[in-house]
């Protein structure tokens, strides 16, 4: 740090040892008494072939030392109840504590995959009413709780295109394998097209940042398998052509899969089963409020128009009468896609979410999202290019290209927030952008925290005219300083020598 530089590190972190290089031979944290004599039952499950002689090289620590560890590492992460996390495409919205006592209940916590459906009506009903208001605010017919994650949807998604594609081939004509994609797209849409077999399209944004009608109507034909799109699309805006350009795609013979990993702006308001989609995807663990990221498991639920319902995998629920059961027997579903009925946990979490909000909360959501967003937009436009200037919907895109004439980019803006306690939005994304920044406030910010990361950028703005290096530094007052990114992406070390072992890089 040279001398112009006014912050040093708060506090001065200590580096913490891994949990394998704490502790000493015997130490426990639970002792557990010794068994009587050798275990039958266990010399019954465990072929001699597969134990193992020596005990597991496994850390030998006291019950403080394990917590103490575990806590402070996880004080070392930012996550949404710490500070504000506007962290575009993300919905880092506030995740209600209310939900772990419910999914802490013995009903849904104690249960096993394979317990008869008899004996697990009650959970049953849950999947079974939250498809119901999936199915209600999508627009759409059925749905499927399988996928883990919104890519791991959109796959899902794609194979359903490709099943329905296959039903319905017209001998002679050509295969269906183009998928076409804005170029504004999340990177995972592309990713999905090619993992399912797909040949991508990128079809580019027009000058207010929806997609280019005229480039569409030249690229669909009878090749097109579908269009993926997400509304509002990555830059925050409504593409208002929505209803054109699912006559277009449909006309040609093609599906519609809707991106709806943000439906943060468009709760109770817009549906894409009317905007014309065939397939959305949902995030419970972006919208509906369920941990994120590091915070758990996701769930990316696929709700379909009536068409592609037989397409789903298995089972489904349903109901006759008052009982619920498992129907397995589909003769045209893809199979499965995970084992069993998906992250129930985050079913649970997501279900009592809807249902504390109900109809006009969730509209609530969305009209707040998009509040919050414009708000907070007013405050940054001085600062910033405002590439597509248009009102935003649930986050929007600035441009950070106005700071290069101080030697800043957007990146350093996104390091030196961290030292003013805020989660840095998404930078370098969309692609269509230059030096992009995308925030995305979310509903459950109060207008102080807004104001005050306002403040903060202005602060910043003022340090980029007097000293960009401290930005170009940043960040000082983290746990760790700037990493080298590219590097931990492309060639990450994950591995630990156990017992005197070699460190592999
Ligand atoms: C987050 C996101 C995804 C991917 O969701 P994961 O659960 O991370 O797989 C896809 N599309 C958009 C627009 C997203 O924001």
């Amino acid at each position: 740090m040279d001398g112009k530089t006014q912050s040093p590190p708060a506090i001065p972190h200590r580096p913490e040892p891994l949990i394998f290089e704490r502790g000493a031979p015997g130490r426990r944290a639970l002792d557990l008494p010794a068994p009587d004599g050798p275990l039958p039952e266990l010399d019954r499950l465990v072929p001699a072939s597969l134990r193992r002689e020596a005990p597991p090289a496994l850390p030998e620590v006291s019950e403080p030392e394990v917590v103490r560890h575990y806590t402070r590492l996880s004080q070392r992460n930012f996550s949404v109840d710490t500070g504000f996390y506007p962290l575009g495409s993300c919905t880092m919205k506030y995740n209600p504590k209310v939900h772990e006592e419910f999914v802490s209940l013995p009903g849904f916590s104690r249960l096993h995959p394979y317990q008869p459906a008899e004996t697990v009506q009650g959970a049953l009903r849950l999947m079974w009413e939250l498809e119901q208001w999936l199915c209600e605010i999508s627009g759409l017919h059925r749905a499927t709780f399988q996928p883990a994650a919104g890519a791991h949807g959109e796959l899902t998604g794609l194979m359903l295109i490709k099943a329905y594609h296959a039903a319905h081939a017209q001998p002679g004509a050509p295969p269906r394998d183009e998928i076409l994609i804005p170029d504004s797209a999340h990177g995972t849409n592309p990713a999905s097209a090619s993992m399912a077999g797909y040949r991508v399209v990128e079809i580019p944004s027009d000058a207010r940042g929806g997609m280019d009608l005229d480039v569409l109507r030249r690229s669909v034909g009878p090749r097109t398998a579908g269009l993926m799109l997400t509304n509002p699309n990555t830059l925050g805006l409504y593409d208002e052509n929505i209803l054109e350009i699912a006559a277009l795609v449909h006309e040609a013979g093609g599906l519609l899969y809707y991106d709806g990993a943000n439906a943060n702006a468009i709760l109770g308001i817009s549906r894409p089963g009317d905007m014309g989609f065939d397939i959305v995807h949902f995030n419970l663990h972006k919208t509906f409020s369920t941990p994120h990221g590091g915070g758990g498991p996701g769930a990316g639920p696929i709700v379909v128009t009536e068409k592609l319902a037989p397409f789903l995998p298995v089972p489904l629920v349903e109901k006759e009468g008052d009982r619920f059961r498992l129907v397995y027997d589909r003769p045209q579903s893809i199979g499965q896609v995970r084992a069993f009925y998906g992250h129930f946990g985050v079913l649970v979490r997501a279900y009592a979410y809807i249902l504390a909000m109900g109809p006009e909360g969730l509209r609530q959501v969305s009209e707040d999202a998009v509040l919050n967003a414009n708000y907070l937009l007013s405050r940054l436009r001085e600062h910033f290019a405002v590439p597509y200037d248009r009102p935003c919907m649930h986050e929007f895109v600035v441009s950070a290209a106005p700071w290069r004439r101080l030697g800043v980019r957007g990146l350093d803006i996104a390091k030196r927030l961290l030292d003013y306690g805020f989660h840095p939005p998404t930078v370098s994304f969309p692609l269509v952008v230059e030096e992009a920044l995308m925030v995305e406030p979310t509903e459950t910010e109060t207008l102080e925290t807004l104001d005050a990361f306002a403040d903060a950028v202005a602060a910043i703005r003022q340090e980029a005219e007097t000293d960009p290096d401290l930005l170009r530094e940043a960040p000082h007052r983290t746990v760790v300083r700037r990493l080298d990114e590219a590097g931990a992406a492309r060639r990450p070390n994950l591995c630990w020598p156990l017992a005197g072992g070699e460190l592999t890089p």
